[in-house]
């Protein structure tokens, strides 16, 4: 079982993956949009490790949906409220459990993962974080490694595709050969799971 601590751990995870990778996250948007990813999601996950610390939340729930008011109240980007609202929902559908199975955050995922694509209107193949998080939910009930494989495999994917959503969907077929940064960030969410796991 997933307890609230698994859950406060997924989030520093990601903090300090997306301040890691800060630079390629960037680099990878000065191609196809305006170079800001990095410094969005650095900004974002390091205001949800202060909140966390500050507000401990008592359910992996309330983690949750905390995390995703932080990220929706301090990035400005379009990944704010896209992350914001996958945080926030898939909170939400756990409810208040102290503890859950990974059967449950796999369907919780996907509720989150589902407001997203009702958010920005996107689908699978349009270039966006859906094409690392659509993979991702698939293979999550079978294992948090299968997951963090699909996204990564799903984020490589997006190269040969031409953005059909966001900034880089403004570039027509020049976003053609280029990673999306949403769908890379995407695979460090998701393989922070994997190490907030322990694997
Ligand atoms: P901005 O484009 O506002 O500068 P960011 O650079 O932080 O915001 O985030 C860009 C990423 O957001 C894109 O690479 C893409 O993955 C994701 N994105 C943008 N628009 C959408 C959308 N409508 N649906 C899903 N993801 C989107
Ligand atoms: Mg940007
Ligand atoms: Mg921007």
């Amino acid at each position: 079982m997933l307890d609230t601590d698994f859950f406060r751990r997924w989030m520093t995870a990601t903090a300090s993956a997306v301040d890691r990778e800060a630079d390629r996250l960037t680099g990878l948007d000065s191609a196809i949009g305006d170079a800001d990813h990095g410094s969005n999601m650095r900004r974002g996950f390091g205001a949800v490790t202060d909140v966390l610390e500050k507000e401990s939340p008592g359910t992996p729930g309330a983690v949750l949906v905390l995390a995703g008011r932080q990220l929706i109240s301090t990035v400005g980007g379009a990944s704010g409220p896209l992350y914001g609202t996958l945080l926030r929902r898939t909170g939400k559908a756990l409810g208040d459990a102290a503890e859950v199975s990974l059967d449950q955050l796999a369907e919780a995922f996907g509720a989150g993962v589902a407001a997203v694509a009702q958010l920005g209107g996107a689908k699978a193949g349009d270039k966006t974080m859906l094409d690392a998080l659509l993979p991702a939910v698939e293979a999550l009930g079978e294992s948090v490694e299968a997951a963090e494989d699909a996204a990564l495999a799903g984020a490589l994917a997006t190269v040969p595709l031409r953005a059909h959503k966001g900034r880089a969907s403004y570039l027509g077929e020049r976003s053609v050969g280029h990673e999306d940064p949403g769908a890379a960030s995407a695979a460090l969410l998701v393989a922070a799971l994997a190490e907030a796991a322990g694997t």
